[in-house]
């Protein structure tokens, strides 16, 4: 049968790599293939070769999407009527558009008022039914998980295995793109499956010989909800970054198995220099990004331009690596997300008269 071009999401691109056979009914929006973007500005800070994997441009604007065409397929296959998940944004607003394309319900437990508002308008708009809980992710994961022990909802968490097989393909791209795998890979974790799902896409790549090497993988987490930092979760895990405010993380084992495997590390950053690096981040570099996804950014500003650089345990990392290193950060969801967070810079426009001259004096003045 002849592709046509809507369908090559990542599980026609990858369908080798995944746990998928000819009965499985392929959900797709084409997610996936994101660009690799260089950041000739990081990359003149750090001395070496910066690129940033795009995840925001994912048919929901987050790498949820890569993780969830595989879950809602594998539902489908199981002739699944309705899937289930807790979120902190991303992933309902990406189980909502699968589950429309598939016609499936879609239930969404959410942590109430912590909800970015771009995320909250995709899970009602894609006909998910919505429900908020007076207590946080952790909370709401936990309601979940019982939930589907009674059988009539599929959980499409990334307790869902399915949805780690298909994050892990970002790697994959990653190395057919360079052609290798970086040095480094610095990623933010909350609930630390995509750390998880990209360690276990380079390892498989390894392992099959499609790369000679594997990168160290660096965990970035905000202050306020660091349990791996840590080593031990959290009861009440704070930040501005919602889509990392995780004090129980799911895939605690794997996160720590990639960090060790890899003699990687976990780092933290504050809630101001989350602020500061989005703000860094789209003014230098042109990419504007969520909190959460501009944790490495953070962290590389706080390594290479801040006094503060000491307190930074992943600092040893950096002198280890080759001269010249290749480093990948995963900027996971897009800035349009979440515009409240971010309007702290705003200013009032300048105001003028409607004409030529006074909008040029306005621009002198300023
Ligand atoms: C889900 C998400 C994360 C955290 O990923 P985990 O797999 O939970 O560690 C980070 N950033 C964004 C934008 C997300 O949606």
């Amino acid at each position: 049968m002849q592709k046509i071009r809507g369908d090559f999401g990542v599980i026609n691109r990858y369908r080798e790599y995944l746990p998928v056979s000819e009965a499985t009914p392929i959900i797709s929006l084409s997610e996936g293939s994101t660009p690799l973007i260089h950041a000739p500005t990081l990359s003149e800070m750090v001395q070496g070769n910066i690129y940033l994997k795009y995840e925001g441009l994912n048919p929901t604007c987050s790498f949820k999407d890569r993780g969830m065409t595989v879950a809602i397929s594998k539902a489908a296959e199981h002739s699944a009527k309705a899937v289930l998940c807790a979120s902190t944004g991303n992933t309902s607003a990406s189980a909502a558009a699968y589950a429309a394309r598939a016609g499936m319900q879609c239930v969404v437990i959410l942590p109430a008022g912590r909800i970015a508002g771009g995320k909250m308008v995709q899970a009602y708009l894609y006909g998910a039914t919505v429900v908020a809980i007076k207590g946080n992710f952790d909370d709401a994961l936990r309601i979940v998980q019982k939930l589907g022990e009674r059988g009539d909802f599929v959980v499409v968490n990334s307790t869902n295995p399915y949805r780690l097989e298909g994050q892990k393909t970002a790697a994959f791209e990653i190395i057919e793109e360079l052609g290798k795998a970086p040095d480094l890979h610095i990623l933010p974790v909350g609930n630390a499956g995509n750390i998880t799902a990209y360690w276990k896409g380079y390892r498989e790549f390894y392992d099959v010989g499609r790369s000679y090497n594997l990168p160290i993988m660096l965990g970035v987490q905000a202050s306020g909800a660091a349990p791996l930092y840590h080593g031990a979760p959290m009861d009440h895990p704070e930040t501005l970054a919602t889509a990392i405010r995780i004090g129980q993380p799911a895939s605690w084992n794997g996160a720590v198995g990639a960090v060790k495997e890899s003699l990687g590390e976990f780092d933290m950053v504050t809630d101001e220099e989350i602020l500061a690096a989005q703000k860094w981040l789209a003014s230098k570099e042109g990419v504007f990004a969520e909190p959460a996804s501009v944790v490495p950014v953070a962290l590389l500003l706080k390594i290479f331009q801040s006094e503060d650089h000491h307190l930074c345990r992943s600092k040893t990392i950096f002198s280890k690596l080759p001269l010249h290193p290749t480093i990948v950060l995963t900027i996971t969801g897009h800035g349009l997300k979440d515009p409240e967070t971010a309007s702290h810079t705003l200013s009032e426009p300048l105001q003028a008269e409607a004409t030529e001259e006074a909008v040029l004096n306005v621009i002198q003045g300023s």
